[in-house]
């Protein structure tokens, strides 16, 4: 029997670092009680001065006032106690390290010393939630919000349910969001990297191996997709940024080992293992597509890329969000709201699929499939069912 949204008052935050300290803040504000846990006191310290700030920066900003943020931070209790954080709690959200056996051991924990109707909400990026769940004798009532760096400014919480989750809990997990005046989108299947970090993929995967080829140049394709198709970033420009490409190699080979549903089968473009051999991770370590040891920014010039067709780049995405919509992971319109509120792109990809026509479309991930002819890519990058109907019939996504 989960908790019902009314008789939700007290909620706490398991682990204190970069996201866990950003949720506690917007819960707190939200008008929860909210118990803040870590294993590491400085780290419950650092997020408590970190709280602090953020407040004065959102009052700075008009966001909210003096008043509702002294009430917040009367709200909080930051405690290595676990029993103390959760013993009255109707919500958990877990954010500690991204280790699935360390996450296993934590809802373990928390199923001896949650309350029996607390919802428990991990904020994986990426971990499998299904195995999470079966670690309880509450898997019904486990499920996934992945919150967006800063969760304070970040408006965008994906809601992701297993094959455990009843309808009901993934509704009140979204309420939950809502109250915390968040735009949740469902993610309805425990899919590796959900929905948004799904269509980021291919914006990274696709320019890495025209660059690897030869086709293209990093200048061109970042400077397209940034100056002529508005994307806050190009694709090499934002890795660098994100340190991306380190999680990608990283994560290489437990995706490949992924047995969940539309689980990926195949490696990363090689260009992210030479950068990766030469330590170039990104912006983080002085160098990775680009070079920083002169400058933070990278020079990428508005005219670069006025001959590439920024389609190149768009296609394969819209075909990712077709096979979403496909295989019943998520609506059109979560898949669009996912991609303009958690990437701040400037449309989403089956908008972008309805404005440029479907034909046009599938043509192009065709032939970007095509390129991929020579290694086991193909198969992944091939137009899937969805796309050709919609290509064929003339129908729209909206
Ligand atoms: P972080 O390294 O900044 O913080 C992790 C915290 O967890 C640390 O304070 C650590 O002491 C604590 N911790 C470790 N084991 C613990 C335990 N057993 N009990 C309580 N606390 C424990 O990590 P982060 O960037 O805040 O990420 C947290 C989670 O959120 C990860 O699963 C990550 O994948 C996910 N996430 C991160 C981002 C991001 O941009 N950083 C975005 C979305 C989701």
């Amino acid at each position: 029997m989960v908790v019902e949204i009314s008789d939700i008052e007290t909620v706490a935050i398991i682990g204190s670092g970069e996201m866990g300290r950003g949720i506690a803040a917007v819960a707190a504000l939200a008008g929860y009680e909210t118990y803040v846990n870590d294993i590491d006191e400085s780290q419950l310290a650092e997020a408590q001065d970190n709280i602090e700030w953020s407040y004065e920066k959102s009052v700075e900003n008009g966001a909210t006032t003096e008043t509702e943020t002294d009430a917040a931070m009367e709200r909080l209790t930051f405690t290595t106690d676990l029993e103390e954080a959760v013993g009255d709690a109707d919500f958990v959200t877990e954010a500690a390290v991204e280790q699935q056996s360390v996450k296993e051991d934590i809802f373990a924990d928390l199923d001896e010393v949650a309350p029996e109707d607390a919802l428990l909400a991990t904020n994986t990026s990426g971990l499998n939630i299904t195995q999470l769940a079966e670690t309880t004798d509450r898997p019904e009532q486990v499920i996934g919000t992945h919150w967006f760096n800063p969760p304070m400014l970040m408006e965008l919480v994906e809601v992701i349910m297993t094959e455990h989750t009843p309808d009901d809990v993934a509704g009140t997990a979204e309420s939950i969001i809502e109250s915390f005046d968040k735009t949740p989108i469902r993610c309805k299947i425990d899919i590796p990297s959900f929905i948004v970090n799904r269509l980021m993929r291919p914006y990274g995967e696709e320019p890495a191996w025209m660059v690897y080829r030869g086709e293209h140049s990093i200048r061109e394709i970042d400077s397209a997709m940034k100056f002529k198709a508005r994307f806050p970033m190009g694709p090499f420009e934002l890795a660098d940024y994100t340190g991306g490409l380190q999680v990608r190699v990283e994560g290489e080979q437990d995706h490949l080992e992924d047995d969940r549903p539309m689980s990926y089968d195949t490696e990363v473009c090689p260009i992210l293992h030479q950068l990766y051999e030469k330590g170039r991770y990104g912006r983080k370590t002085d160098a990775g597509y680009y070079d920083y040891s002169e400058s933070d920014e990278p020079d990428i010039p508005v005219d670069s890329g006025q001959g590439f067709d920024t389609l190149l780049v768009w296609a394969p995405i819209i075909n990712e969000a077709a096979k979403m919509v496909e295989n019943g992971v998520a609506t059109v319109e979560d898949i669009d709201t996912g991609a303009k509120l958690g990437g701040n792109w400037p449309t989403g990809p089956l908008e972008k699929c309805d404005e440029v026509g479907a034909d046009v479309v599938l043509e192009c991930v065709t032939e970007v499939a095509n390129r991929h002819t020579d290694t086991n890519k193909i198969a992944e990058t091939l137009p899937c069912d969805l796309l050709v109907e919609k290509a064929k019939s003339g129908e729209t996504f909206y």
